[in-house]
This record gives C-alpha cells, structure tokens and sequence, in this order.
C-alpha cells in the first residue's frame, strides 16, 4: 500500500519532490487561503493568481508602527538628556 500521491494545493496538479509540475509551485511554500476565491495562495505572493484579489502582506503594517516607534524613543531620550 502506498501514500496517494501529493497534489499541487494551487492548482491540484502532479507533484514532483516539493515542485508543482504544472505550476511550478512550492508546495512546501507558506501558503494561505484567499480571502476573495478561498483558493491556496503563496503568502509570498501578493495577487491571487486566481481571482486577482490584492492582498496585503501581514507584517507591512508594523513596519512604520516599529520605525515611529523608533524615532519616538529617540526624541524621548534626546529630551531627556538635554533636561538634565
Ligand atoms: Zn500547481
Ligand atoms: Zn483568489
């Protein structure tokens, strides 16, 4: 009895070792879900190859939360040493 044979989560094509042989894909690649058609989509990817739905990449909005952050702590420590 063998293991039924992995099928490409994008585009249930045959897949060769972690390769989509009809896609290319990864298979071993994060994926998620798309919000627009449900189907599998790399997280790396922004666009749903499927239905064009845009998604925004989970993390890029923390990345001006963490400069400003940033740029806060520095005024905070500049005022304080030129209080002191
Ligand atoms: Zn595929
Ligand atoms: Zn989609």
């Amino acid at each position: 009895m063998s293991h039924p044979a992995p099928k490409c989560p994008f585009c249930s094509g045959d897949v060769s070792g972690v390769n989509c042989v009809s896609c290319g894909a990864d298979i071993t690649a994060p994926r998620r879900a798309c919000s627009g058609c449900g189907k599998q989509m790399l997280s790396s990817t922004k666009t749903c190859t499927q239905c064009g739905t845009l998604h925004r990449s989970e993390n890029v909005w923390k990345i001006p939360l963490i400069v400003g952050m940033f740029i806060i702590v520095i005024i905070l420590n500049v005022l304080f040493v030129m209080n002191s």
